[in-house]
């Protein structure tokens, strides 16, 4: 499931494709419905996400830079911040994507999943 999401599908079905743009997911997986925006907030988590593993990146990216390379500390800032930002973006959908494959684990784990009006719940199709 979560290689599904990170790989930018539903993890529930595997087949639809659950962004509508490079960072925004759907609301529903086009294929089998399950609703990926469940609630305000959902982006939350995949933002937490991004900004721990920013962290570590653009410490490693610039302690490699100042290594490896003669370059000013303004040249590495300006080749290192869009190297970071576009980490951040890969990052970000990646995350979005992981994070609606653990909120359907969490719900298959917990028994939500097989509970009574779950599928009336979870699952509708895009408008
Ligand atoms: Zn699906």
């Amino acid at each position: 499931m979560l290689r599904r999401g990170v790989l930018r599908r539903c993890p529930v079905c595997g087949e639809g494709r659950i962004f509508r743009s490079l960072f925004r997911l759907r609301r529903a997986c086009p294929s089998c419905g399950w609703v990926l925006e469940r609630e305000p907030g959902t982006v939350t988590g995949p933002m937490y996400l991004v900004s721990v593993l920013t962290l570590p990146f653009a410490a490693l990216l610039f302690a490699l830079l100042w290594l490896f390379t003669d370059w000013s500390p303004g040249m590495q800032v300006a080749v290192g911040i869009p190297v970071i930002l576009v980490f951040c973006g890969v990052a970000l959908g990646a995350a979005k994507g992981a994070w609606a494959a653990v909120e359907y684990f969490t719900d298959v784990r917990s028994g939500d999943a097989f509970r009574e009006g779950y599928r009336e719940r979870a699952f509708r199709r895009d408008p």
